[in-house]
């Protein structure tokens, strides 16, 4: 029982130096031995289950039904054919369905946590899954447990460990303690740390004494077996539309079957017509095709630095209208440097460049305060950790204050992390005889647990006149867009608790830092606004600083339209909803206040994005429609309760992730409703041959054929357009507004209205032509065999040139440029050819039934097939008018 045993006995039965780590070398050995860091996950599905799932179809089995019938009557060539159709579509399903699967699980992958472990005496971060026995592991708040660990160190640790025992409340965490009783249950475990629980607070270091299945985790392992609904809503919707119209599809092929029987037509032609027209028709497709769509553009999205965790985000984004966004790092640079200190009395520039400055006493005691109470290092002109305290420590190198230095001199032996709450920090040091707490962070709450001020090495009582010249160096700071930190200490004469640091304290001074803006958001920010989008800031900075910043921007332009945390405490929180339209910016908030902002948000209506990166801002995140994770400064916990992750941490990717959201909504609107107008050509053109006795247009293998040929890849290609580069100067989508709203219904309508006339007047001109009329007695097969040529064409053409007029609602194609998707007029020329193949290749024009056209009758169908297209390029033009 590794907890019943001192972690100098477990570093010793794992082999391991806590202060190197494992070699490269034995970790990689260890890794073959225990096998990667995970758990076991449900044995994937075969090719063939999932190649068999695609024709698990009421409608599948009864045309293959059908085709054994045939079969047994002797018409071996639609047999062949109607099997051959079913298999390539279950073909082409499958393969539809394993890239959108492998799409998701390639994203899947980039959110893997990482952990940082040592390793032959460095500190890297390294994918979770390489975890093995043995490794020294350091642990911060918010990051995820990778494994079993068992703790070698620990300064203030909790974690929370729901995932493994339903309790929520963060436990303390203590690296002395050892458990002899080999019962002591889980959750008192206080030197232990379980795999996927997670850090809240504090550090930590550990050594992993279990992997994947042999961790606490792995015994219980049922983690992975829950099924997740994946649906998005669109999908669901979509999925419901597909199964309504399916009803009134069978019921047209219903009526058309006994109608036709009625008219005494051949019973077992019009079954396999009605049969086929049903599997043609029926849109059983449009979920699956949503699927496909979204998987495109979800990668297509990690591309840009995207990454989406939840696929209806996706569509959500497409309606985002308030973006609130974090300031440090996301709209700014978080390349803090620090550019001007104040001791009382002495406000001082720090020049851009050089070292070996010489401050005085409360100078040098304020810069020794700052790097002593920072856990940042700057070596070889590399930082690594918060860049606010890198700056700090740069400070210092520049008066020959180095970190290393100072912390051999003053050694640490306490500490109370920062949090975004108190919104400071503070370390306890050897001082002299005694100890020092140095502490750090917003000058205003400083301020407020000071009670004395360091003036020219005397302290003294800290005034309400002193307090205000702080402050009013602060203020000119803050509006020079600095970021303000002030310092401040206490002697001690022992040890004490982290509870006990905060108070009584004497403030030394302040610094202020720049921190410039990110160069490509303001553009973001006005594309954003041209896109009826606001931008909202949100920091726990000083209210001037921000807006300040926020100026430069463009996301404000006064002082009156900023609000503080202490503000909003003040207001209750339908007041603070009433008013929340008239604000841009958000400063000295707290975690929860973030919460506060994304409800009076939503409560308008709004659809509401909201950024975080730390512990804390997970509830606002889950609360906020579009929860935005930072990819390179958030923790764990952050990115676990994010809709999105930004690798980049930039506000612009969240801009662009919504231009991507609104294209592919639209994308995938082009492809169901160019699917829905083909559908629904066929029904109305069997329909209507059926209702006025006329001969059967098409029969069976001729619509399946057609169903493979124009229905998937023409789809695909639309759902895959490239994007809209105006789709920016549009108002957001509201998120209730239906699916056919804006015309699209009509253009679903239109489109197959047209498609199955046309197909009709093909044949009736191919029978007319000829000499023939309907309703003639002992009419000649080739007669109708060319007359369903003309129809087998033109309703497989129409549909494509329709395809091409679906690229967009309101601009011409022209506008659109025609050849700016090259798949669709690839999918065009494809499915043309494949027509031309089908009608004059003898062997398949047998098998179809179908025969050569002259020339003339090519350009007749030509002509037909482009009527579609044309009348929807005049609507459009004509709404074009009168828009203007
Ligand atoms: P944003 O919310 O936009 O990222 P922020 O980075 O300023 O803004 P926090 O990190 O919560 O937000 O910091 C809030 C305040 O806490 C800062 O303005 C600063 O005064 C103080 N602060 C920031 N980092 C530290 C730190 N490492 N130590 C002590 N105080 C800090």
């Amino acid at each position: 029982m590794w907890f019943s045993k001192s972690s100098k006995e477990v570093l010793k039965e794992l082999d391991v130096n806590p202060a190197t780590g494992l070699s490269n070398q034995e970790a990689q050995k260890r890794l073959e031995k225990y096998g990667e860091n995970k758990l076991k996950a449900k044995p994937k599905k075969s090719l063939l289950s999932l190649f068999l799932a695609q024709l698990n179809d009421m409608l599948i089995y009864v045309l293959l039904a059908a085709a054994v019938i045939t079969l047994v009557i002797g018409e071996y060539v639609d047999a062949i054919i109607i099997i051959l159709v079913v298999l390539i579509n279950a073909f082409v399903g499958l393969i539809q369905e394993s890239k959108a699967e492998k799409a998701i699980e390639a994203l899947q992958q980039m959110t893997t946590p990482r952990t940082l472990v040592k390793r032959d005496g460095e500190i890297k971060e390294i994918n979770s899954e390489h975890v093995v026995p043995g490794d020294i592991v350091v642990i911060d708040a918010g990051r995820f447990i990778p494994a079993d660990i068992r703790l070698v160190e620990s300064v203030n640790l909790q974690i929370e460990e729901s995932a493994l025992t339903g309790e929520s409340v963060p436990t303390d965490k203590d690296s002395n303690t050892i458990f002899e009783d080999p019962k002591t249950p889980i959750g008192d475990r206080s030197n232990m740390l379980f795999m996927s629980t997670l850090s809240t607070y504090g550090r930590g270091e550990g050594v992993v004494v279990g992997t994947g299945m042999e961790t606490e985790m792995g015994s219980i392992a049922k983690a992975l077996d829950e099924d997740v609904d994946e649906m998005t809503p669109l999908q669901r919707r979509l999925d419901e539309l597909g199964k309504v119209l399916g009803f009134i599809c069978i019921g047209i092929c219903a009526v058309i079957f006994i109608v036709a029987l009625i008219q005494g037509r051949e019973l077992f032609d019009m079954f396999l017509t009605a049969i086929s027209l049903a599997v043609a028709a029926i849109p059983e497709g449009l979920a699956a095709i949503v699927a496909i769509v979204l998987s495109i553009g979800v990668t297509k999205m990690s591309k840009i630095n995207a990454i989406v965790r939840k696929l209806p985000a996706v569509e959500t984004l497409g309606s985002v209208n308030v973006i609130c966004s974090d300031k440090t790092g996301t709209l700014t640079q978080n390349k803090m440097t620090v550019v001007k200190h104040y001791v009382m009395n002495h406000l001082k520039d720090v020049p851009a460049e050089g070292a070996g400055f010489k401050g005085s006493d409360d100078e040098n005691e304020l810069i020794k305060s700052f790097v002593l109470c920072s856990d940042a290092t700057y070596e070889n002109g590399q930082g690594t950790g918060d860049p606010t305290e890198v700056a700090l420590i740069v400070l210092g190198n520049r008066h020959n204050m180095t970190k290393n230095d100072l912390n051999q001199k003053y050694k640490r032996v306490g500490e109370k992390p920062f949090d975004s709450d108190r919104k400071l920090m503070s370390t306890l040091n050897e001082e002299g005889n005694g100890y020092r707490v140095h502490t750090k962070g917003a000058i205003d709450n400083i301020l407020q647990i000071a009670t004395h001020a360091l003036v020219d090495g005397q302290v003294v009582p800290l005034t309400e006149e002193l307090k205000q010249q702080y402050l009013q160096i602060t203020l000119e700071m803050s509006n020079d867009a600095l970021r303000v930190l002030g310092a401040a200490y206490k002697d001690v004469d022992s040890i004490i608790d982290a509870d006990e640091m905060e108070n009584g304290l004497t403030v030394i001074g302040l610094v202020g830092m720049i921190d410039p803006p990110r160069l490509e958001v303001k553009d973001s920010i006005a594309e954003a606004k041209m896109a009826g989008i606001r931008s909202i800031m949100i920091t726990g900075d000083h209210k001037n600083t921000a807006v300040a910043i926020a100026r430069q921007l463009g996301i404000a332009d006064s002082i009156e339209q900023s609000l503080t945390g202490a503000e909003i405490d003040q207001m209750s929180d339908d007041e603070f909803a009433q008013k929340i339209n008239n604000y841009r910016v958000f400063a000295r908030v707290s975690p929860e206040h973030k919460v506060k902002i994304v409800k009076a948000f939503k409560s308008h209506g709004n659809i509401v994005s909201m950024t975080g990166d730390g512990v804390n801002d997970a509830p606002s995140l889950k609360n906020a429609d579009i929860g935005v994770a930072m990819g390179i400064t958030g923790t764990d916990v952050s990115k676990g309760a994010s809709d999105m992750i930004l690798t980049d941490d930039n506000f612009s990717t969240i801009v662009h992730a919504v231009e991507e959201g609104r294209n592919i909504y639209n994308n995938i609107k082009k492809a169901v409703i160019f699917l829905l107008s083909c559908n629904l050509g066929e029904v109305i053109c069997i329909f209507l041959a059926i209702l006025l006795n006329w001969p059967i247009p098409l029969i069976a293998t001729q619509l399946l054929w057609i169903n493979l040929v124009t229905d998937s890849l023409p789809a695909l290609a639309l759902g895959m357009d490239p994007g809209d580069k105006d789709v920016m100067k549009e108002k957001p989508r509201d998120p209730k507004e239906s699916f056919f709203a804006n015309g699209a219904g009509f253009r679903a309508i239109l489109g197959g209205t047209l498609i199955g006339l046309l197909t009709l007047g093909a044949f009736y001109f191919g029978l007319v032509e000829h000499g023939h009329y309907i309703g003639e007695v002992n009419m000649p097969e080739e007669a109708i065999t060319y007359a369903r040529t003309m129809a087998f064409v033109v309703l497989a053409v129409s549909q494509l040139f329709y395809s091409l007029t679906m690229r967009n609602s309101k601009k011409s194609i022209f506008q659109v440029g025609f050849m700016t998707n090259k798949l669709l007029i690839g999918a065009i020329i494809a499915g043309i050819f494949l027509q031309f193949i089908v009608i004059s290749v003898p062997f398949l024009a047998d098998a179809f039934g179908v025969q050569m056209l002259t020339l003339f009758d090519w350009g007749v169908v030509l002509v037909f097939s482009l009527i579609p297209f044309l009348v929807n390029e005049a609507v459009k033009g004509f709404m074009r008018l009168k828009d203007k």
